[in-house]
């Protein structure tokens, strides 16, 4: 695997890739890779001819100095994992080589930012879009790998590619879970061990909600969640939303509905974790 820091040479990569009529798969990261991470690496090997995964913890997207200071950077691991799943190339460049001038760019992607992380986390969507943005104009990749655990993140990413005409195929893969259930995440190792304990609870209140949308209403189910999650201690539940998958808007009755996502985001201490999981409701 060749590591790239600068975006001259990954262009010129690409450049002769592409005219050699290679198929590049793209899987873009802020690093501390997992399991979740390699997983998406492992879908673009098998489905390409050449695999860029980038690392970059991209400071746009961060509303809270603290969140993006502590967020975990692991290069040297991230690049020994990197060799175990036939990555090709490594992009990580560092803040100058991207961000050369300061972005004044605004994206606005309407409701779909009002709701969730948008409303909790201002400007977060507009840096994701950038660094996308930028990232699919230097990778030009045929297929770019996004996770499912960041739901909202998929559903901007989709409608960035419609809007700008991006030339590539999204794939959204199904989130990858310890085996407590806790979806994995670069944050969770910022967890102690009483709070690793807990952070599953997240995952059992969308059990929860899951196991009840037949029977009560979304109202009865969010105030369930709501008293489930207050009895953990060192865990603030920021939103609990049941919403269509695709618009992301919440609903207050689900009948009718073929699909819905269960949507949620808490504190773990001072890590901030989310989760989603999507409920056909024909089938499930
Ligand atoms: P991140 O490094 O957290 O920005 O994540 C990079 C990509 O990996 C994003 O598309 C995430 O949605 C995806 N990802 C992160 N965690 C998981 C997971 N547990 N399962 C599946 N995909 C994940």
């Amino acid at each position: 695997m060749e590591v790239i820091e600068q975006v001259s040479t990954l262009r010129a990569i690409v450049t002769a890739l592409r005219c050699g009529g290679k198929r590049i798969g793209f899987v873009p990261t802020m690093g501390a890779l997992h399991e979740g991470h390699l997983q998406l690496l492992r879908a673009s090997a098998r489905e390409n001819d050449v695999t860029i995964c980038s690392v970059f913890v991209n400071p746009t997207q961060f509303n809270n100095a603290s969140d993006y200071n502590l967020y975990p950077r692991t290069l040297e691991q991230d690049i020994s994992l990197l060799q175990t799943v036939s990555c090709d190339y490594l992009f990580a460049p560092n803040a100058e080589e991207v961000y050369p001038q300061q972005s004044v760019l605004q994206f606005s992607f309407g409701a779909l930012e009002a709701v969730m992380e948008g409303a909790h986390r201002p400007g977060h969507f507009n840096g994701v879009a950038t660094i996308v943005s930028k990232l699919f104009h230097i990778v030009q990749p045929h297929k770019a790998y996004f996770g499912q655990k960041d739901l909202q993140q998929v559903a901007i990413v989709r409608q960035l590619v419609q809007t700008l005409s991006f030339d590539l195929e999204l794939v959204c893969h199904p989130t990858v879970r310890e085996a407590d259930g806790l979806a994995m995440s670069s944050r969770n190792k910022r967890l102690n061990a009483t709070q690793r304990q807990l952070a599953p609870q997240l995952y059992k209140a969308l059990k929860m909600a899951k196991r009840d949308l037949q029977q009560k209403s979304v109202t009865a189910i969010k105030s369930e969640v709501a008293h489930y999650l207050t009895q953990v201690d060192e865990l603030e539940l920021e939103y609990f939303e049941i919403v269509d998958p695709l618009t992301l808007q919440p609903l207050h009755d689900v009948s009718g509905q073929e699909e819905v996502a269960l949507c949620i985001a808490a504190f773990v201490g001072e890590v901030r974790l989310i989760d989603n999981m999507v409920v056909n409701l024909k089938e499930d």
